[in-house]
């Protein structure tokens, strides 16, 4: 018989698949009004922050050339463990929260898992993105500290997309660095920041010095993350009035992505369930932190035994390859040394359709807990990814981000252990995103020409060899 589906399709192939479906929502008065700090709780608390030059610990005061001041706090708070949300945010997040969790039924049918899989969907956020979440609270802190300017960076366009919004909401004028391999591939999130009104730049661009020295360099570099974030950081700094904000890896965007895991939380409760196994796609840890942490303060306070896992690319695989070393979040270090699991700073990752994982390092808490071991990783393979997604897509009805779609991979794996042991295990994924501007990477797949991208030891350790050996 011939073949309709793609070769590498190994799901079930029956045509109907199941509608059943049970979504959980709760009431505005439900909603948490505040966030969850694991800092507080960690048993082990993340290393300092170093100074680059000095490579003395950095206090709160010595990131307010860089952040908006009660956001530095936030980042450096070890010791309260919840965190108000002011009302201004509050009532922004009513615009699109709570965010549903549903059961997948049809996800399980069509695996045919006794497992029980939730998944928590962020992608119904205005942007189609949790980005929303921390950019919202970015936004209003920017505007209580008097600026009228903030700048950022952006890979595959959802945090800038997400960012542009919340500037517009609070007032305030945005500049985007896209990396340029999305500004080009990607024009619809760049239409969709211009919407809103922010001012996009591809990166690397001629209109900074660090931008200027990779070009020279290299004239057809077609950026990275690490790139964008040196020049947004140096139009902040060149700019009156004018902060930074960054949509991952830092703790205060963690925390802010808490709503998540909080939601999720008193979501499962009225669903009659706790997770097992609590999974999200990684790539600086903000919606995996934000899902994963509100459930591990169980495992620290309570002695429940959730297993946490965070799915990252093959292309990009910091969590499950790189080393824990102090390094730099930007390509030219103009950042603060942070302790982390990186690949190094100038790891240029394979262009993969995931954009947001596409980033050489982990955030700081991340990083303590996984040496510490109270979460695992797991790294997927792009076709793989993508093979998860149109399962999802078909079972489910909703398409993917191809981020999120991490996710969902390691959820089917997890759910196929359960069918061969027979175990009912609970497993909640964070849905991060839809895919609904990223249909060309689908075609891609349809088409049969998307490929996996896997990096070898010998790049690993020659990028990594190259950072200064501050932890001995
Ligand atoms: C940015 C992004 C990610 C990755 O960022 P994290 O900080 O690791 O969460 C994942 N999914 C989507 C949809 C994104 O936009």
């Amino acid at each position: 018989m011939q073949q309709y589906y793609n070769k590498n399709y190994r799901f079930n192939t029956k045509t109907a698949m199941s509608t059943k479906q049970k979504r959980f929502f709760l009431t505005e008065d439900e909603i948490p009004t505040q966030w969850y700090n694991i800092q507080a709780d960690m048993v082990n608390k993340p290393l300092p922050i170093l100074h680059p030059g000095t490579k003395q610990p950095m206090k709160a005061e010595d990131l307010y050339p860089i952040f908006a001041k009660e956001l530095c706090h936030q980042e450096l708070d070890q010791e309260h463990a919840w965190i108000d949300i002011p009302e201004e945010i509050r009532d922004k997040y009513k615009f699109y929260r709570s965010t549903p969790l549903v059961r997948a039924y049809g996800l399980e049918e069509a695996l045919g898992t006794p497992a029980h899989i939730y998944f928590k969907n962020e992608s119904v956020s205005p942007v189609g993105s949790h980005k929303l979440n921390s950019a919202l609270a970015q936004a209003y802190y920017c505007k209580q500290d008097g600026l009228t300017n903030i700048t950022t960076e952006t890979g595959a366009g959802q945090w800038g997309a997400a960012m542009s919004y919340a500037a517009k909401i609070f007032g305030l004028e945005l500049a985007v660095y896209q990396v340029k391999i999305s500004y080009e591939q990607k024009p619809y999130r760049r239409s969709i920041m211009q919407t809103y009104g922010a001012q996009v730049t591809p990166s690397p661009s001629m209109s900074t010095r660090a931008g200027k020295d990779v070009l020279t360099k290299e004239p057809n570099n077609q950026g990275s993350l690490g790139t964008a974030i040196s020049e947004a950081l140096e139009l902040a700094m060149n700019t009156p009035n004018c902060k930074y904000v960054l949509g991952s890896v830092l703790n205060h965007v963690a925390l802010h992505q808490t709503i998540i895991g909080l939601e999720a939380e008193k979501q499962m409760e009225k669903a009659g369930e706790y997770p097992d196994i609590v999974i999200a796609c990684f790539g600086g840890g903000s919606n995996f932190g934000g899902c994963a942490f509100p459930f591990m303060r169980h495992n620290i306070l309570d002695g429940k035994k959730t297993r946490f896992i965070a799915a990252e690319p093959a292309s990009c695989p910091k969590l499950t390859r790189g080393v824990f070393q102090y390094d730099f979040g930007d390509l030219s270090g103009l950042t603060p040394l942070l302790p982390m699991y990186t690949l190094g700073h100038d790891f240029m990752p394979a262009n993969i359709h995931a954009g947001g994982l596409r980033y050489h390092g982990a955030g700081m808490i991340i990083s303590q807990l996984m040496r510490d071991k109270m979460m695992e990783a797991v790294d997927i393979q792009q076709l793989e990814t993508f093979e998860a997604a149109t399962l999802f897509a078909k079972a489910e009805g909703i398409i993917p981000a191809p981020e999120s779609s991490h996710a969902i991979a390691a959820a089917i794996r997890e759910a196929n252990k359960c069918k061969e042991t027979g175990e009912e295990k609970v497993i909640l994924f964070n849905l991060s995103g839809h895919g609904l501007i990223d249909m060309s990477a689908y075609d891609q797949y349809f088409s049969g020409s998307l490929t996996n991208y896997e990096v070898t030891d010998e790049e690993v350790q020659k990028n990594v060899a190259k950072l200064e050996q501050i932890i001995k």
